[in-house]
């Protein structure tokens, strides 16, 4: 049986190998160059020789083992061909007034520190987790490791735990209003308020449910893999390929032939790395028949360019996108002892953060700042005395802004926030500079609007209202990544691989 995969996304890359394993000749047709889509890396290089790598997507690295599974699976040993430590620190929080706060991976010191820092009494944060682990608990089997479009899902013993639990999964308050009820010290609300973008989503209206996500970081843990986050890309192409699996780069498709109720085949174009936007009618094009078709394109753009002709599922399809991100990467020549691996600069208002985030479409002049510096556990990827600085800001999605003037400005927005906390001029410490921002998330990945975790959960209808991992129109057609069920984020990605290649054999 031959399947093919469209798309070498993180999604595309598992299911690639969950079908390879079962026996499928697997062919996966990536538009870019390389693997990975998101989750890929590159590098700066300076005049005299220095090189600064950066990983491009993806810096917080939860929940291994699902990485670890694949290899498992192949009858591999994980760690002969992917490495990762668990961090003792997740992260360090800055807030402009001078407080400053680390959150330990150990419970009992996080919460000395935020009685120390906020004086918040720690069994609030220990209540916290607690919390968190319940309600991960309660919907893992059920929301992240089912397809929610099959009747047997909503019949089982994990549905009945989850009826049952109803009550305590905060389904009908906003995660901000949970946490302020947790929490005394604002500083501490906004901390937690915080994983709501974890898969880009606003603390003042996604559930409560949500509060589901620092289970991941805290109790499961924070890892940081060896050689970088492009690493899980690398070791598992390199499995892939060792099964036998076919990758196509330069390689973008274009329709999803279908004959009545069946995908026969596939119609692909070779693309020419330097040109974005090739026009097919003066690139060749190959049909290539195939038994099943996975597709790792996001949904809206699988549906409204690859099966034009199909039934649209508009009400899918329209769905709030969740934010998108602009990000600097910067090499810094010099270093930061006071920082670490994953930093967090606040927004003195939060709150207006995420009001111009999603209801104007615009950037907040006093952005929340995530800087992520991997040469802090991985030295070569910044020169000597020098730090690699991914700068992140949560953006709103790609709706025809002018990102350039938008750009501009938010530029110097952060140079004079981290300039002030740190308390040095950063602009002149920047040796090299690039960007990535909306439009070019959108171009790169195919992703809808840029957005970076497919539809946002601002409402609690949203894990309904993800597309299944299977289509309802075509018997032999499968969807997976960070668009459909169960959601965005390197996890819910590889578990959508799961799913999807789980019905496929089911
Ligand atoms: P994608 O990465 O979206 O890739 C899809 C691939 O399909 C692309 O390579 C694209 O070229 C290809 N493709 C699309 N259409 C076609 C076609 N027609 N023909 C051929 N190829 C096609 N997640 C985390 O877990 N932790 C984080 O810290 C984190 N931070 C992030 C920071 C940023 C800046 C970004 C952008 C994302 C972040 N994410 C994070 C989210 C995470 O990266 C994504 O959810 C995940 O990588 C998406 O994987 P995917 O399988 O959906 O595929």
């Amino acid at each position: 049986m031959k399947a093919a995969v469209i798309g070498a996304g993180i999604a595309g890359i598992a299911s690639s190998i969950r079908l390879a394993v079962t026996g499928y000749a697997v062919d996966v047709f990536e538009a870019n160059t390389y693997p990975g889509g998101k989750l890929s890396t590159f590098e700066h290089r300076t005049s005299d020789g220095g090189v600064y790598r950066f990983d491009a997507g993806p810096s917080l690295f939860t929940m291994p083992d699902l990485v670890d599974d694949l290899f498992r699976l192949a009858g591999r040993n994980p760690a002969d061909y992917f490495e990762y430590i668990r961090l003792d620190e997740t992260c360090r929080y800055f807030w402009d007034d001078g407080t400053r706060l680390t959150a330990w991976a150990d419970h009992t010191r996080f919460a000395a520190e935020v009685e120390t820092v906020l004086g918040e009494p720690g069994q609030h944060l220990l209540d916290q987790l607690a919390d968190s682990a319940l309600k991960y608990d309660v919907t893992e089997k059920l929301f992240l490791q089912k397809s929610l479009h099959k009747l047997g899902t909503w019949l089982g013993r994990d549905a009945l735990r989850g009826y049952v639990n109803l009550p305590k999964l905060g389904v009908f308050g906003t995660m901000n209003a949970a946490n302020e009820r947790r929490f005394q010290h604002p500083k501490l609300v906004q901390l937690f308020n915080r994983y709501a973008t974890y898969n880009g989503s606003d603390p003042y209206q996604t559930p409560a449910t949500l509060n589901i996500i620092p289970h991941l970081e805290y109790n499961i843990g924070a890892f940081f893999p060896k050689k970088g986050m492009v690493s899980i890309t690398d070791s598992l192409v390199k499995l892939a390929t060792e099964l036998g699996v076919r990758f196509h780069f330069n390689r973008r498709v274009d329709e999803i032939v279908t004959e009545g109720n069946r995908v026969i085949g596939l119609r692909a174009t070779s693309m020419n790395p330097e040109d974005e936007h090739p026009s097919p009618s003066t690139r060749p094009q190959i049909t290539t028949p195939f038994d099943l078709v996975v597709s790792n394109m996001d949904v809206v753009n699988a549906f409204r360019k690859l099966l034009p002709h199909a039934k649209q599922p508009e009400r899918i399809l329209r769905q709030p996108k969740s934010s998108s991100g602009l990000i600097f990467y910067w090499g810094i020549k010099r270093t930061f002892p006071e920082l670490d691996l994953h930093n967090i600069f606040f927004s003195n208002d939060y709150r207006a953060e995420f009001d111009h985030l999603f209801q104007q479409n615009k950037l907040y002049d006093d952005p929340t700042i995530y800087l992520n510096i991997t040469s802090k556990h991985k030295a070569d990827d910044a020169p000597t005395s020098c730090e690699n600085w991914f700068i992140l800001l949560n953006a709103p999605n790609n709706t025809g802004q002018d990102w350039d003037a938008v750009i501009a400005e938010a530029r110097q927005n952060v140079i004079r926030k981290l300039s002030h906390v740190l308390g040095v001029d950063v602009e002149p410490l920047i040796e090299t500079e690039s960007l990535l921002d909306p439009r070019s998330i959108e171009a790169r990945t195919s992703s809808s609007q840029g957005a970076l975790y497919g539809n946002s959960s601002n409402n609690r209808f949203a894990a309904f209202l993800r597309h299944a991992n299977f289509s309802h129109q075509f018997e032999n057609l499968y969807f997976v990544g960070g668009s459909v069920h169960p959601g965005g984020g390197i996890p819910l990605c590889l578990l959508s691989a799961k799913i999807a290649t789980g019905l496929i054999h089911a």
